[in-house]
């Protein structure tokens, strides 16, 4: 299987190149009435980041809340204050936060050219036009958002994404200065995001020497800043998160991410500690990784929450191993092409009721 990928057109690295965003956005701005669209994570307001967004005069600096995942109903949302703000097309959208923050960057970008609801073009290849020209600055490291061909959003029937290869970003900016005030546990978890993102490509039938080559160096990288962090902890970890979302465009992710995806439906329950109290228990499937994560876990005095699963009702249940379920790709990248045989409603069942 050949994969004719598109990747992101430009990307600036290191720490302080934050201040080059005025420049990166000069370029765009051709007429005096352009507008930029600033989409960032309102973590940041009234913290000192907030002041160095060069927001010029003309143009939206649109404060988004992520406690919950994106829903595409929100994207809807922004894309219409965007455009009450400012009925013409915007000269750039940024987007500055975590991967819920740019996937809404990427959403809204896509959005605001193509005509029908983001719900509509849940799936793969789906949207018809360009998008407006968007930029992806992360402040957390680990989902790999900054370089996939994806946005992922809570839809009314499931969680899947808007892929496409206009999704992907046209510029990214990783300052790894904006990583360092991630809370330590968020850090944590969307970090081990990308730990589990290099295990499930690595140990998977999808692999190629390509998506092993960038599965790798991810690996190695998680493994120093996890386990033997030094000054250069964040810098390793942006490019671990990049290198680790490489690794996965051309292979997949597996069994830890199709459940994961059924406990943030419907428990709402976010990405990052979602996958770790499932890849907590999945020694059957990836021994040495989750040998290696607990080990990680302990040297950075991680607890994992317990038990929220077990107690929830059986329709719930029910419905989390259906929106695991229809993640065909997952598992045949982890199992095979036999993975209904290996991978019952009732095995599903019985590893969800141990989180
Ligand atoms: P997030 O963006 O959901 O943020 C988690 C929390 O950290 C939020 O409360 C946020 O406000 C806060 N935060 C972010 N940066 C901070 C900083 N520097 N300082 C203080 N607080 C900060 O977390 P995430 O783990 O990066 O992203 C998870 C999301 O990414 C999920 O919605 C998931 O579906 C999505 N995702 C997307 C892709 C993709 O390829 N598009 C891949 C994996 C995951
Ligand atoms: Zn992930």
């Amino acid at each position: 299987m050949f994969r004719n990928f598109k990747t992101v057109s430009r990307v600036l690295f290191g720490r302080g190149s934050f201040i080059k965003m005025e420049e990166i956005l000069r370029e765009q701005r051709k007429a005096e009435t352009d507008f930029a669209v600033f989409v960032v994570d309102d973590v940041f307001r009234g913290r000192p980041l907030q002041d160095r967004i060069p927001v010029a005069e003309t143009d939206f600096l649109l404060w988004v809340n992520v406690d919950e995942e994106p829903t595409t109903d929100y994207v809807d949302a922004l894309t219409d204050q965007i455009r009450r703000f400012n009925d013409a097309l915007p000269c750039a959208v940024v987007g500055i936060g975590g991967g819920s923050t740019l996937d809404l960057a990427k959403a809204v970008s896509l959005m605001r050219t193509n005509p029908q609801s983001a719900a509509d073009y849940q799936g793969w290849d789906l949207i018809q036009f360009p998008a407006v020209y968007h930029v992806g600055v992360p402040t957390l490291s680990g989902t790999g958002a900054e370089v996939s061909r994806t946005t992922v959003l809570i839809g009314p029937k499931r969680k899947l994404g808007i892929n496409s290869d206009h999704t992907v970003f046209d510029q990214i900016l990783l300052d790894p200065d904006l990583i360092a005030s991630a809370p330590a546990p968020q850090r944590f978890y969307t970090g081990m995001d990308c730990y589990i993102h290099c295990v499930e490509s690595l140990s998977g039938t999808y692999l190629n020497a390509f998506s092993r080559a960038y599965g790798e160096k991810a690996l190695d990288l998680c493994r120093e800043v996890f386990l033997a962090p030094d000054a250069d902890a964040d810098e390793k970890l942006m490019m671990a998160s990049y290198f680790g979302g490489m690794s996965i465009v051309y292979s997949q992710v597996g069994v830890c991410h199709a459940l994961s995806y059924g406990l943030s439906f419907v428990l709402g329950i976010h990405h990052g500690i979602g996958n770790c109290i499932v890849f907590n228990q999945l020694e059957a499937f990836y021994p040495e990784g989750v040998a290696e994560f607990r080990r990680m876990m302990d040297a950075n005095g991680v607890i994992l929450p317990e038990h929220r699963v077990s107690g929830v009702p059986a329709d719930q249940l029910e419905k989390m191993i259906d929106v695991a379920l229809t993640l065909d790709p997952l598992w045949e990248n982890a199992l095979g092409k036999d993975w209904k045989e290996v991978m019952t409603r009732e095995r599903i069942r019985e590893l969800y009721q141990r989180m």
